[in-house]
């Protein structure tokens, strides 16, 4: 149990009257992720334009406080795993405290973070005294110069610097590396290697097109598993039988193991338990989705626990079969970005 300086628990807490969030397809819902900020420290160039998007006024970003009453009535629907991201959630001032809050609210047993490692070392101590349960790392190369090219900023030591803290403090990690169209199987390698050496995941994504218009090429190079069992021979699929969008495997002589995520090909609808949360408070039921509940007209508007608790039933009740039918209903023009979706 992990205890803070006041001595009081900050273990997950159990929760005992809770709804089962079923949707209409018969998957349970179990897993928030909680986009808290549309700012971002890096301009990657497959997730936001250099010179970034129009931010949202933060008159229009859910304030914590809005953000704690919401797990909180996710978490009597039967949320139990909550994802905090962004944009890049340590830019937002008072993420770490945040986080202490969103331990203690019962229901909440698995607490994660995804982040991008620019400002991440100085809250390892704190991450750790709150037992985060999983911190994902987003890391495209080992490569000063190429980091460079990609975040268009100049940061790999800052989040090597993470990456250490993270490792030396056994931290559960995975790192999350997007394979763009000019990454090569060297760089692949050099990072699997990571996982040779530490018992992490490091699991490769699928580049989306968002922010890009380019679909075609992009699932004409996203045979991901065919380039890993082409680059690692010895690669064996590990089974599992948990709602997940990764596919694991695990190699010889390695201490932890290898996944890919092919979020662009829609191959995990079937087992998704995840709803999303915009910085706005738009709840999404599908990444591909337009957004099916403005929350934050709820919150602000007066409603009580109870009936947004009725209005997030109500799209559970009307979920999309998969990404590829919310994308149809969703006719849009352009496409949106992670940037203000949260990844
Ligand atoms: N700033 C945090 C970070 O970098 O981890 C959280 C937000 S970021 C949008 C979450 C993840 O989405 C990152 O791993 C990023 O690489 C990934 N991402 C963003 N745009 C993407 C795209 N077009 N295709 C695939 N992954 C993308």
């Amino acid at each position: 149990m992990t205890r803070i300086a006041g001595g009081e628990s900050l273990s997950p807490q159990p929760v005992h009257h809770r709804t089962s969030l079923v949707d209409n397809h018969g998957r349970r819902i179990t897993y928030l992720r909680l986009s808290i900020t549309d700012r971002c420290n890096l301009r990657c160039r497959y997730c936001r334009p250099e010179q970034g998007v129009p931010f949202i006024h933060h008159d229009e970003i859910l304030s914590f406080e809005e953000l704690e009453r919401l797990v909180t009535i996710f978490a009597g629907l039967g949320i139990s795993k909550i994802r905090v991201t962004g944009g890049e959630p340590f830019s937002r001032r008072g993420c770490m405290p945040f986080l202490e809050r969103l331990r203690r609210i019962p229901g909440v047993e698995r607490l994660h973070i995804t982040t991008n490692g620019v400002k991440t070392a100085q809250f390892l101590d704190e991450l750790a005294e709150i037992a985060i349960d999983g911190i994902n790392l987003s890391l495209d190369t080992l490569d000063p110069e190429r980091f460079k090219s990609i975040s268009r900023r100049n940061y790999l030591d800052s989040v090597l610097e993470a990456l250490d803290g993270i490792i030396a403090r056994a931290l559960p990690l995975k790192i999350n590396s997007v394979v763009l169209d000019d990454t090569t199987d060297q760089e692949i390698r050099g990072l699997a290697a990571l996982a040779k050496q530490h018992p992490i995941s490091l699991r490769f994504i699928e580049r989306m097109p968002f922010s890009g218009r380019d679909h075609a090429a992009t699932l004409e190079k996203s045979d991901l598993a065919a380039r890993l069992l082409r680059i690692f021979p010895e690669l064996t699929e590990c089974a599992t039988d948990q709602p997940t969008t990764a596919r694991l495997f695990a190699l010889p002589g390695y201490a932890g193991s290898l996944g890919i995520i092919q979020g662009y090909s829609r191959l995990f609808c079937a087992t998704c338990n995840k709803l999303r949360i915009t910085p706005a408070g738009i709840l999404k039921t599908c990444l591909y989705d337009n957004g099916t509940l403005d929350l934050k007209k709820l919150l602000r508007g007066g409603t009580s626990d109870r009936e947004i608790s009725e209005a997030v039933l109500n799209c559970a009740r009307h979920r999309f079969a998969n990404g590829h039918e919310a994308e149809r209903s969703a006719s849009r023009t352009a496409e949106p970005s992670m940037a203000k979706i949260g990844g």
